[in-house]
This record gives structure tokens, sequence and C-alpha cells, in this order.
């Protein structure tokens, strides 16, 4: 049903372009993901050493779901003592059953971990988008099928670590404390604790203040899986939290992944210890449209790179290039297509855009359009009606954007786009570099030479070349600059919890 609306409005869609209402004309039947298989306890406690238990804190605090506002849980908050307590269960552990083990056995316990997620990825990807907002094809196809992947791929390496790193005996670090964001959450949790298992670590892992249910799920997994206790603790908490797992002295590694600013911080507290520190920070990718690309390909690409997740990717692409010949042609297309994208109910397979994680996030993402427009550029928005409660944001784009202004320099994080163009490959070259960020770019062209010339002048830790945001276990992420230090994902992911 869905998919023939989907071809009649396309249809409209060419006839009566570049007219922007189209999703006015031809309204989509709702498609909603059920929610009845879904089991989110009225309240969490934190998972240390291998229980649920009650925060030393006795404090709570809520999580929301950000497409209506409403209660979802109640979480517990670990303070100083709680981190603690974790990172000393984590240390017997260390030092105990899992330190001893055999790669070949750790393997078997995160190949489990990653059936199980296969297993329960319907109910998974329900919580990921209650909790986080985003649209539920997403963390349908990619969040939880790219979190058993990863935790997959990493098994294989668990007893392989003398092949991956010849002539050297790699040995693990210890306690590994992990910090992430709300944007990928079960993804970036197992970014961050498949490879550590697989290296014979233990870890303590903390999720972000707005989204700790999947991670709590995946507590409940490991419960279920029979992981020795301590190897695994999750605890719930805002920065404070992160703060004090970050200063804890029985720490032998920090991976953190979030914004530049925290990075920052967190490097300061480390400095001078003997703390491994592996940073993923923020980005301000561009994405580059030369004239001998396929336009609607690379359009497709754009719209991809930067209203995926609404925009909560670091890797987004938030600045396009494109090539003067092109810049009309490009821009109504870029237009039409998104005046054909769903802004609504993340649950809705149909939706394109979802919710904006929290208000907070709302209101910097607003912030900036106001800049924006201050700045002098020239702002376009699609005509939709957004959902009255709830956080949304239309998506956005800037055109007349001036290189040196805020909005084409700061990391947003949300659904804006800023438009500038260029007219050769060194000039593209050096404004695409010319930001405090390296984490990704994009490059759309029909030349080989292209490809090669501008991935390797653009300081960037991945360039994706006629597409853009493709991941993969198998591929090292992460960045240069500001955007962070230390490779996660591949075989390079692993040498960051290990002493080579
Ligand atoms: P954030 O504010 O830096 O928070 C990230 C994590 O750090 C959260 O768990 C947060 O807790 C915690 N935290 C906050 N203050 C802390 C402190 N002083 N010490 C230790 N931990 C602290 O970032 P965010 O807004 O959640 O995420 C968006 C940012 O992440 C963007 O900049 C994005 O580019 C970046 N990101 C980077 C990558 C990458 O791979 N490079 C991937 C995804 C996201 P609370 O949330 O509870 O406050
Ligand atoms: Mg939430």
């Amino acid at each position: 049903m869905a998919t023939t609306k989907k071809t009649a409005t396309k249809k409209v869609a060419k006839k009566a372009a570049p007219s922007l209402k189209f999703n006015t004309a031809w309204e989509y039947a709702p498609a909603l993901e059920g929610t009845s298989h879904v089991t989110i306890a009225p309240q969490y406690e934190l998972f240390i050493d291998g229980k649920f238990v009650k925060p030393e804190s006795g404090k709570y605090f809520n999580t929301i779901n950000p497409a209506t506002e409403a209660n979802l849980s109640s979480i517990a908050e670990a303070n100083a003592a709680d981190v603690d307590k974790a990172v000393k269960a984590a240390r017997k552990a260390y030092n105990g059953a899992w330190g001893k083990m055999s790669g070949a056995e750790r393997a078997k316990y995160i190949f489990r971990i990653s059936r199980m997620i296969q297993e329960k990825a319907r109910e998974l990807c329900v919580i990921e988008t209650l909790d986080g907002g985003k649209p539920i094809r997403e963390s349908r196809d990619i969040d939880i099928p790219l979190a058993a992947n990863h935790f997959f791929y990493y098994a294989g390496w668990a007893d392989k670590l003398d092949y991956a790193f010849p002539n050297r005996k790699p040995t693990s670090l210890g306690v590994a404390g992990q910090i992430i964001p709300w944007n990928f959450p079960l993804l970036m949790a197992a970014w961050k604790i498949a490879p550590a298992l697989a290296t014979g670590n233990t870890v303590v892992l903390k999720p972000a203040e707005t989204t700790p249910l999947t991670a709590l799920k995946l507590a409940e997994i490991i419960q279920e899986c029979d992981l020795p206790p301590g190897v695994v603790n999750i605890l719930t908490g805002a920065g404070a939290t992160g703060a004090a797992l970050v200063q804890h002295n029985d720490i032998n590694k920090i991976a953190f992944t979030g914004s530049t600013e925290v990075g920052k911080l967190i490097q300061q507290a480390c400095a001078g210890s003997s703390k491994k520190l592996t940073l993923e920070l923020g980005g301000k990718a561009a994405n580059i449209i030369f004239e001998d690309a396929p336009l609607d390909q690379a359009v497709e690409g754009i719209i991809n790179g930067i209203f995926f997740n609404q925009g909560h990717v670091c890797c987004a692409g938030s600045r396009l290039f494109v090539q003067e010949s092109v810049y009309k042609t490009v821009l109504r297309k870029l237009k039409d297509r998104m005046a054909t994208l769903i802004v609504g109910n993340p649950l809705d397979k149909n939706t394109d855009i979802g919710a904006i994680n929290s208000k907070q996030q709302l209101d910097t993402i607003h912030k900036y359009i106001t800049i924006g427009k201050k700045e002098g550029a020239e702002m376009y928005q699609t005509d939709i009606n957004l959902p009255r409660k709830g956080f949304y944001c239309k998506p956005t784009l800037f055109t007349d954007v001036a290189q040196s202004s805020r909005i084409a320099q700061e990391e947003i994080f949300g659904p804006v786009l800023t438009v500038q163009t260029f007219r050769t490959e060194d000039e593209v070259i050096e404004k695409a570099n010319n930001t405090p960020y390296g984490l990704s770019a994009g490059v759309w062209t029909d030349k080989g030479s292209k490809i090669f010339n501008l991935t390797t002048k653009i300081r960037a830790g991945v360039v994706w070349a006629n597409t853009y945001n493709k991941f993969d276990p198998t591929s090292p992420f992460g960045g240069y600059k500001e955007s962070g230090y230390g490779r996660e994902g591949g075989l390079q992911g692993l040498a960051g919890y290990l002493h080579i």
C-alpha cells in the first residue's frame, strides 16, 4: 500500500515540479510500527557486577520520547560512589576469569551477544526510536543490524590478535571507561564494547542521559548471555557521571564519543595520567558535487547525508559545495527532493525525518538558524506542518553562505544544510579543509582522477566517493584535527584497546 502511494507521489512530483506542495497533494497512509512486543520497565537500576543494583546516589531521572514528550521510564543516576563500585567490579573481573580466558572462549560470548541482538532486533529498534526520536526505518535497517554486526565482526578477531599485529605480542589494557552520545545509542555501545571485549578488557560504559534504554536492554542481554559478572558494567547518568568515570584512577583507557567541547575537557582530565585515550568528536563535513557527477544520484546522497537521522550524525554532510556550472540545476533538484521528505512520527515507516533528540538540541538548531539569517544567508524551508507535540525541525537549506559564516564553520547537529559554490578543484579543497574539524567528506564526480586527488588532499578520516554515510564494521572510522584521534572499527579499532 505504502509502496503504491510512494510511486504515485513521485509521479505527481515529476509533473508538478517545481511546486513545493507534493506532500499536501498526496498524503501517505500511516504505516505505524507496533509497540505491543516491546517491554520498557517503569524503572531501571545500574548494571554493576552482573546485577541490576540501586544507585548509591538514591537519585533517578526520566527518559522521555522526544516525539511525544511522554515519559518512558525512570533511570538510576550513578554518582562517584557508583562509578567506584563499577570500576572495582570491572577490575575484579579483569584480574579473574575474564583476564585469563583464551580468545576463542571470549569469542563465544561475543558471538552470543551478537546473536541475541539479532533475535531481539524488532524490540530493540522500536525502543531506539521511542527513546531517541529517530525514524524506525533507520533504527530497524541501520542501527540495530550494524550493532549486531560489530559484535559479530569483533568476535572473529578475539582469537586472532597475534595475526592482526604480526611479530608483536599484543596484550589487553585492563579496565576501559567508555562514554557515548545519543545519536546512535546501541550502535555506539557496540562500537565501544565489542572491540574492548575481543581484546580481553573489561568495561564500564555510560550511555547518554536522553537515550539510556537500549544500553540497559543490552545489559539484560549480557546477563542472559552469562558473561562473567563485572566484565561489562553499565552506568546511567548525566555529564557528572561521565566526568567521575574519566577521573577514576583505576581506569586504563577512556574511549569517548561526543562533542569536541567535552572531548577537550576529557583530554585535560586525562593529561599526566597513564590512561590511554581515544576521542571521536564533532564534524562539519564537506559534500562536493562536480559538474560531471550523476546529479540525481548526488542530490539523493546529499539529502541522505544531511537529513538522515535529523542531521544528528557526527559525519553529516552539512556543507554542500556545488561546482558553479551546475549550481542552479542542483539547487532546483535539491529543493524538489526536500519537498517530498516526510517529517513526523518516527514510528511511521514512511517517515524520513523524525524527532530532534531533545528540547535542548532543538533550541541549539533554532539558535543556528537565527544566526544564519542574521549573517545574511538566504534560508529555505519546505512548506509543511510539524506535529504540535514533540521536538521537530523542518529540513532547512541556506544559500549565499560566506565561508567565514558561523553556520558554515560550527557543528549544528541538525537538519540544516549550507550551500556554497566553487570553480576549481584547488578552490574546493581549500574551502573543504577550512574548518577546525576533519571527520568525513563526500565527493561526487564521474572522474576517478578527481576522486583520488580529493581523497588524498581533504583532511578527513573518511571520504566517501559517489555515496555517503556508508558504515561497515570492517572499516576504520575516526577524525583529524578537532574531530579527535584514534580509530574505531576494523583491525585498527583493536589497537586502541591493546598494548602492542
Ligand atoms: P556530549 O554532550 O559531548 O555528550 C557525549 C557524552 O558525554 C554523553 O554521554 C554525555 O552525558 C557525556 N558527558 C557530558 N559532559 C561530560 C563530562 N564533562 N565528562 C564526561 N562525560 C561527559 O555530546 P552529545 O551532544 O551527546 O553528542 C553529540 C556530539 O557527539 C556531536 O558533537 C557529534 O559530532 C559527536 N559524535 C561524534 C561521533 C564520532 O564518531 N566522531 C559519533 C557520534 C557523535 P549526557 O548526555 O548524559 O550529558
Ligand atoms: Mg529519551
